[in-house]
């Protein structure tokens, strides 16, 4: 097959990037991006390799009856939605086989097995406006105007789009503002070529159970002209930080309350998404960051408050959270709910329970488990998360879980080498793609807890480290496939494993 040829294939598969997949003669794989498992369609071969290929979709032959027209105007250029051209129960099934298949194939889970254990993915009720947090970059389009949008696809095009819909509506009205803010004062974007212009990106996030707004601008120097119209406009107030941000920083009692008294907790969030009106919310937290490298990193490290006390609040079940601009904090705050709730109830905690949370962020889990546990330990490589995993636990009145900076298969090995005779019940892992390094799982085998927890973001490597742990005594007893990001590629799994047998290991007898 040379470059340009045409042919004709049916779509059977994606790629982790959200290509669709093809095969010819039954052996030769092609990636075409725009296309829907389910597809038969003709195909012009951009780039041929040995065993496999790229193409451009040129025309649908008999489109997938899982296709659908994208929600956003955009999608295709855009890229950050892989799936938007899929029925979201269509979307659903995929990521399931998905994480079925890898614990099958990769992880040599017997079938009969895999059967009994696998759960149902769970699904949001609506696939969109799940994201509590937004980047739009802010630039000048080739007519001269203001624009925020998004860059198209691996490129540094800037496609104009104030209305990501994976994100929340009230963005639209913040960057609204914003934009005029910045003609009314001749306030200039930023030009990448030139490395001119001051306003680069807008950070939105939202706490969806406080409700509050953060905004936070980055831009090319160490000072906001004009920024008293801003807060103004944003805030509503001269700018005092202070005083007017507590009166509407959240009570906590308020807070919890929300949660508890809706039906379900899934309730309380859809209430306030659909209570937006158009109109630009009252911004909580409004700050701007300082980035003046040629760099693709979005933001800068020095941060400069302008009004509001440096951060919103949220809540994950009962757990509450401070996020500053440049906390970690899950991004879909709703399913992120469910999976923890299925880490929780996979731990099935008594409160005699010592837990170990690695790879922890800023704690979620192990907040969330230190309710029901005796004490938990937490690992995580990043400082500063870590300094907002203590700050949270104080937050909460947390005084049972401990946090430990390091990489966890370094610090947990240390740890146990010198509390050899404490008694660990259950060992928690939420990695990143990679996985568990093969040090960690070995350490983890060692502490020989009853129950293993694996949250998951990637089932290929999820697969692999369930391989390497049933080898090692453990067995599979749940897998919940989560969806934590509709739309996209990306699936979330967790998984309980248990100690196979249950004898007393024997050096503690
Ligand atoms: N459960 C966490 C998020 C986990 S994401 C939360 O909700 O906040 C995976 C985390 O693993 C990231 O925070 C990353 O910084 C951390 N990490 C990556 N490699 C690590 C390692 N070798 N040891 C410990 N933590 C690591």
């Amino acid at each position: 097959m040379e470059k340009n040829q045409q042919f004709q294939v049916k779509i059977t598969d994606y790629s982790s990037e959200g290509l669709g997949i093809g095969k010819t003669e039954g052996q030769f794989v092609w990636f075409i991006k725009d296309t829907v498992i389910g597809d038969e369609v003709i195909a012009a071969a951009t780039k041929v390799k040995k065993h496999y290929g790229f193409a451009r979709l040129v025309k649908l032959v008999t489109p997938s009856p899982a296709r659908e027209t994208p929600a956003c105007p955009i999608a295709r250029q855009c890229g950050g939605c892989q799936l938007q051209q899929m029925r979201y129960p269509a979307q659903l099934h995929f990521k399931q086989e998905k994480v079925y298949n890898n614990l099958l194939r990769i992880g040599e889970v017997p079938q009969a097995l895999l059967d009994e254990v696998f759960q149902l993915i769970v699904g949001m009720e609506s696939p969109f406006r799940y994201r509590n947090k937004a980047q739009y970059p802010i630039r000048r389009d080739k007519s001269g105007k203001i624009i925020a949008g998004f860059y198209a696809g691996r490129t540094h095009d800037v496609i104009a789009c104030d209305d990501c819909l994976l994100g929340v509506e009230e963005n639209k009205a913040i960057l609204e503002a914003i934009v005029t803010w910045m003609e009314d004062y001749s306030i200039d974007p930023y030009d990448e070529k030139s490395g001119e212009g001051l306003v680069r990106h807008v950070l939105c996030r939202k706490g969806f159970r406080s409700g509050q707004h953060m905004v936070c601008l980055v831009i090319n120097g160490t000072s906001l002209p004009h920024q008293e119209a801003l807060v103004e406009k944003l805030c509503g107030h001269g700018g005092q930080t202070g005083a007017a941000a507590e009166l509407r920083s959240v009570d906590s009692a308020d807070t919890v309350e929300n949660g508890e008294n809706a039906s379900d907790g899934r309730a309380a969030y859809v209430d306030r998404a659909a209570k937006d009106s158009g109109e630009c919310p009252h911004v909580d937290s409004l700050s701007f960051s300082v980035n003046m490298e040629n760099t693709n990193v979005i933001m800068g490290t020095k941060i400069v408050h302008l009004y509001g006390p440096g951060y919103i609040e949220d809540s994950i079940g009962e757990v509450r959270f401070r996020i500053s601009p440049l906390s970690f904090y899950q991004v879909n705050p709703v399913q992120t709910e469910e999976m923890y709730g299925a880490a929780l109830e996979f731990a099935d905690l008594q409160g005699t329970e010592n837990v170990w949370d690695l790879y922890c962020g800023i704690g979620t889990i192990s907040l969330f488990l230190s309710q029901k546990a005796k004490q938990v330990y937490g690992v995580e490589i990043i400082p500063e998360a870590i300094e907002d995993a203590r700050q949270n636990a104080a937050l909460n009145g947390i005084t049972n879980a401990e946090f430990y900076v390091g990489a966890a298969e370094e610090v947990l090995p240390a740890w146990y080498e010198v509390h050899q005779d404490e008694r660990i019940d259950v060992i928690c892992v939420d990695p990143p793609r990679k996985g568990c390094d093969e040090k960690a799982l070995n350490t983890i085998v060692q502490m020989a807890p009853e129950k293993l927890v694996y949250v998951s973001c990637d089932s290929a490597t999820l697969a692999r480290d369930v391989k390497y742990l049933r080898a090692a005594g453990y067995e599979l007893r749940h897998v919940c496939p989560v969806d934590n990001f509709p739309e996209t590629v990306h699936v979330e799994t967790v998984v309980l494993m248990s100690r196979v047998s249950n004898e007393p290991r024997a050096d503690r007898a």
